[in-house]
């Protein structure tokens, strides 16, 4: 991967260090990309989705997610406009966008500072503290330790089944990390109906609530 698609390469230009990111969204709203919570009820949850309206670079979060599942998706489709069109046709981009997304969320030097160079084991305390500090899943820890060679292919296998055999490939266990709500978008919908591009109707569509519901958001009289 040429130098400025790394994650690395992003968190220097965001002068974001090598440490956690707390707030991703906040990240991401700040450099120019609009997120938004998908107003979605179907039978199988959206993760995620990714698109340019008008150039600008737009990532839509499905709602109801743990924050490091939220995390996780929003890095993966920020990597999409990374990413897209600059690797070859070989490379599978779902793949190289988890890649980036972990690399993101946590650098190899965080990796390799907290669970050392080379591992026969991991706890799963351990990974939940490190889920905790940096807003990446258990499952994703683990997926950062087996690309970084800190634990061999079987051991990563062996986890796995373990996860799967707890449940926690669908629940991790202990406290979820906590999501967060992107603040960009609503900023933008208030500030295109007071400026008459949008009508009521309109903007409370966008925000996912009724008119008369908006009509109380708005003039700050809800109860
Ligand atoms: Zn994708």
């Amino acid at each position: 991967m040429p130098s400025s698609q790394r994650p690395e390469s992003v968190r220097d230009a965001w002068d974001l260090g090598r440490n956690a990111i707390p707030n991703l969204l906040d990240e991401l709203e700040e450099h120019g990309i609009l997120v938004f919570l998908l107003d979605y009820d179907g039978p199988s949850q959206v993760d995620g989705l990714c698109a340019r309206v008008d150039e600008r670079p737009v990532i839509g979060l499905g709602p109801g997610w743990p924050g490091d599942r939220q995390r996780f998706t929003a890095a993966h489709e920020f990597g999409h406009f990374i990413l897209d069109d600059r690797l070859s046709s070989a490379v599978d981009m779902e793949d190289a966008c988890n890649r980036f997304a972990g690399a993101l969320l946590v650098p190899r030097t965080e990796v390799i500072e907290h669970l050392g160079k080379e591992r026969k084991e991991l706890e799963p305390r351990e990974l939940y503290r490190l889920k905790h500090k940096y807003g990446l899943s258990m499952a994703g820890w683990l997926h950062r330790a087996q690309e970084l060679d800190v634990i061999s292919d079987s051991t990563y296998e062996d986890l796995r089944r373990q996860f799967d055999r707890r449940g926690w490939h669908e629940n991790e266990p202990g406290d979820d990390y906590p999501s967060q709500e992107p603040s960009l978008f609503e900023e933008l919908v208030y500030r295109a109906y007071s400026q008459d591009i949008i009508g009521e109707s309109k903007a409370a569509e966008l925000l996912g609530t009724s008119s008369g519901q908006f009509y109380r958001r708005r003039t700050m009289t809800e109860e």
